[in-house]
């Protein structure tokens, strides 16, 4: 079994539309949230996703821009994205926002998906306690893949200690990948990246594959058409910070 994992899209359908045409065959997707928000394509980017089969965790965004829970804890710019996005969904999609199920979801044994973390939806796992906290609420997995920090790679716990893992990559404009093999006995805490506003400082759309039979986990990072992405976000009248934090992933 060979899954297409993908995370925090944020409406990105240029960067979306880049990651599909690159990824290789696969079985099913896992969808861990922020589908839309911040990104100028959102009606483009449900059609697009509703064509493939995944299962989904829905993100903060998802839940905001649907209307499910309010805007309080959203900065401005977020703040104003939600509002335009929900603006611009249909009846039908908003609703399909509002049903994404929230997380953790089993997706095969010892493998969980979550949005933030087992713990809470909304957490961001970016330090050794946090993922501690987060494979503790989920003692089960043996791999919890997480998005929301938009920073590709994770959390390992080895017999000699926990270890922050982060992808290798060798430049920072062509389409590349690297491998994570996976051991049993070992617990994994792996974030594929983001596909449409990564803030790992690479402007590269990210994402990962899962292949059960080999046991590994390979991350991407691929270009795609950012001028059209950032072009499309200013002709929206989105904030104009949107456009040009995508040019350097931050
Ligand atoms: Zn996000």
């Amino acid at each position: 079994m060979r899954a297409l994992i993908l995370s925090d899209i944020h409406a990105n359908m240029q960067a979306l539309a880049a990651v599909l045409a690159a990824a290789p065959e696969h079985d099913i997707v896992w969808n861990l949230g922020d589908v839309v928000g911040y990104g100028a394509s959102p009606n483009e980017t449900i059609v697009c996703l509703k064509e493939l089969n995944s299962v989904y965790v829905r993100g903060n965004h998802d839940r905001a821009c649907c209307g499910l829970t309010s805007l309080d804890d959203f900065n401005p710019v977020a703040r104003q994205a939600a509002e335009w996005t929900h603006g611009q969904l249909s009846r039908s999609r908003r609703k399909w926002l509002c049903d994404l199920p929230q997380g953790p979801v089993e997706v095969g044994e010892g493998l969980v998906c979550v949005h933030g973390s087992a713990a809470d939806e909304d957490i961001y796992v970016q330090t050794l306690g946090e993922a501690i906290d987060a494979l503790q609420a989920a003692p089960s997995a043996w791999v919890e893949f997480y998005g929301h920090t938009h920073v590709q790679g994770g959390f390992v716990r080895s017999d000699d200690g926990w270890y922050v893992f982060k992808p290798e990559y060798t430049s920072k404009h062509n389409e590349e990948f690297f491998d994570l093999p996976m051991r049993r006995g070992v617990r994994y805490l792996l974030n594929p990246g983001s596909v449409g506003q990564p803030r790992d400082g690479d402007w590269r759309a990210g994402f990962a594959l899962y292949d059960d039979v080999v046991s590994v986990v390979r991350f991407y990072r691929v270009p795609y058409d950012l001028d059209r992405a950032q072009k499309k976000i200013l002709a929206a009248g989105l904030p104009e910070r949107l456009a040009t934090r995508l040019a350097n992933g931050l």
